[in-house]
């Protein structure tokens, strides 16, 4: 029970949100491995994981979370951010400011005008999010 309790805690599931990162290391997507693992993932999920689809700002569950412990991708359960690096941005996503290392894997992003680096699940490929240069290029310039 207790146990129960602690593991409750630390564990904060992360459910296919958009996020802004300030910096994460480049590691290119080579080829992701994209399949859904979690077959209990709403169709929202699943657009925002498979199909790059991006949810409204100031929707998240996950915004004004403020608990200790690790969020998790929705798909496969790899472990992504620790909550420590959790930030509120102003935009209306889930912000961090670092990831877990390798965590993630990358790929550019040219659409609507922008370059925006988009992160995948280095464990089963699903899209968690942009990261804006524009907002942020200082860090990575
Ligand atoms: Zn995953």
């Amino acid at each position: 029970m207790l146990f129960n309790m602690l593991l409750r805690r630390k564990i904060l599931k992360l459910f296919g949100l958009s996020i802004l990162f300030v910096s994460l290391p480049y590691q290119f997507l080579k080829s992701a491995t994209k399949k859904i693992i979690n077959p209990d993932l709403t169709k929202t999920q699943k657009d925002i994981m498979f199909n790059e689809g991006t949810e409204r700002p100031f929707t998240s569950e996950l915004l004004k979370e403020k608990r200790d412990g690790f969020y998790h991708c929705a798909n496969c359960g790899a472990k992504l951010f620790s909550s420590k690096a959790k930030f509120d941005s102003g935009t209306g996503w889930p912000s961090f400011s670092e990831a877990l290392p390798g965590a993630f894997k990358t790929k550019i992003d040219y659409s609507f005008g922008m370059k925006r680096i988009e992160y995948h699940c280095a464990n089963c490929g699903a899209h968690h999010g942009p990261y804006f240069l524009s907002l942020t290029s200082p860090v990575l310039a």
